[in-house]
């Protein structure tokens, strides 16, 4: 599918790219700030299509959201994120896919898939020169941190309207076909510490970057869609703290490989895959009592009986 932009609202306009088969959604507004920079290949999609934006804020690390930052800043724009962000994404891609997938994640795959994994990045990624941090001087936006998706996460208000982009996963990403993910969390307490400021915010639209579940077909929420997104949000990281201590509870020690696969078996996922170790390490970091076992590299998680 070729992308689209489409008028969303007074001086806002949605891009609607495609990505391995998901929505990629991104928002321009007042025809000169581009929220989200996407790929590479998806960026020079955009700017043949006319956009060429002043200003790129880029609302997290990952690469399908900084990894064309690099083309637009060629091209004259000021790229803006967080210090963290551009603790990350103005090194190298090799500093940038150790932060999202380390050695320590690497050895629960096969050579063959991290090679292709890693292929992809590099085909999409390339790191920024230099990343503006303050955002004092952007006009009718309101920048918000949030972590939890990802460290030095943002989410971007203008309006009524609010850019949730990855910060909020809903019950998790599919596209029906072959790609099907439980919430991607870094970090419990912030993920749900900002949807309780985003229900206070009340904005009238909110804009995911993907398709979340359960409204996995919307590219943009607004009513009670909005409001059950929310709460579906919440209610999913609770169950990921409470099926990932039934499980350490109820096993002996379990290498970080076996406990994930069985934390997605439990979401009706049967296939391994980078993201979820991010889920994983955060649900251990989130519940109290979990003991180590290291034998060489490999560590065994369990919590006593
Ligand atoms: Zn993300």
């Amino acid at each position: 599918m070729k992308l689209s932009i489409e008028s969303l609202d007074k001086d806002v306009e949605i891009i609607k790219a495609t990505y391995y088969g998901l929505n990629l959604t991104l928002l321009l507004i007042d025809h000169d700030t581009l929220l989200d920079a996407s790929t590479q290949p998806i960026a020079k999609e955009i700017y043949e299509q006319g956009v060429c934006p002043g200003k790129v804020i880029i609302s997290h690390c990952h690469h399908d959201h900084s990894g064309g930052g690099e083309y637009f800043e060629k091209r004259g724009s000021v790229v803006y994120g967080s210090k963290i962000t551009a603790g990350t994404v103005t090194f190298t891609t090799k500093s940038y896919i150790s932060n999202f997938f380390p050695t320590r994640h690497q050895i629960w795959f096969s050579t063959n898939y991290i090679e292709g994994f890693i292929k992809g990045i590099e085909n999409e990624f390339k790191p920024i020169g230099n990343i503006t941090t303050n955002f004092n001087n952007l006009k009718n936006i309101q920048v918000i941190d949030a972590g939890g998706h990802t460290a030095g996460g943002l989410v971007v208000k203008h309006g009524n309207i609010l850019f949730t982009n990855d910060a909020i996963n809903g019950s998790g990403i599919t596209n029906d076909n072959d790609i099907n993910m439980i919430p991607q969390i870094s970090n419990f307490e912030a993920y749900l510490s900002l949807i309780r400021k985003i229900e206070e915010i009340k904005p009238e639209m909110i804009i995911p970057s993907h398709n979340y579940k359960p409204f996995k077909n919307d590219r943009v929420l607004e009513g009670s869609k909005l409001t059950e997104f929310l709460s579906e949000s919440k209610n999913v990281a609770a169950k990921l703290i409470m099926v990932g201590k039934q499980i350490l509870e109820s096993e002996d020690p379990l290498s970080l490989g076996l406990f994930t696969k069985l934390l997605l078996h439990n979401f009706g996922i049967e296939e391994l895959y980078p993201q979820a170790f991010i889920t994983r390490d955060a649900i251990l970091r989130y519940i109290k009592g979990v003991n180590i076992i290291k034998e060489g590299e490999v560590e065994y998680f369990y919590i006593k009986k």
